[in-house]
């Protein structure tokens, strides 16, 4: 395992605060067209596997994103949160909430096929299609 870094983060408002410890800094970003509509434009999220320690948490909604993932939005200001898979402790969280931002590392870059074509990254990421994050997806599903 690498070492934990504690964060913790919050939304605009500050009525949700999230305290976790991620496993590293990478930073992904995906640019679905779900995700782009969510966020605004393609979102930036941290991997995190394990428990989440959430205040405020009556003023969180989760929307029902698709058959196997939850979104969640805080209810006041509509912050996103985080993307979720159902019935796991797998998610992907909203690099914006936390301040740690300078010691981010941008990782890679998914659904690159879904990305329009107004906007380019220079950063020299890791790219993978939606069809290749599936298929790791359900290699590693059936690993563990
Ligand atoms: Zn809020
Ligand atoms: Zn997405």
């Amino acid at each position: 395992m690498k070492a934990a870094n504690d964060v913790s983060g919050r939304c605009l408002c500050g009525a949700v605060t999230l305290q976790l410890a991620l496993a590293s800094l990478d930073v992904d970003s995906c640019h679905c067209s779900m995700c782009r509509r969510w966020s605004g434009g393609p979102c930036f999220a941290l991997e995190h596997e394990g428990p989440v320690i959430v205040t405020g948490e009556d003023h969180i909604n989760i929307y029902h994103s698709s058959e196997w993932a939850d979104r969640a939005f805080c209810k006041t200001c509509g912050t996103s949160l985080y993307w979720r898979l159902r019935g796991s402790d797998y998610y992907t969280i909203s690099a914006g909430l936390f301040d740690a931002a300078t010691d981010y590392h941008f990782k890679k870059q998914i659904f690159i096929d879904e990305k329009p074509a107004f906007y380019d990254f220079a950063n020299d990421t890791e790219k993978l299609t939606g069809a290749e994050v599936i298929a790791a997806f359900a290699a590693g599903a059936s690993e563990s």
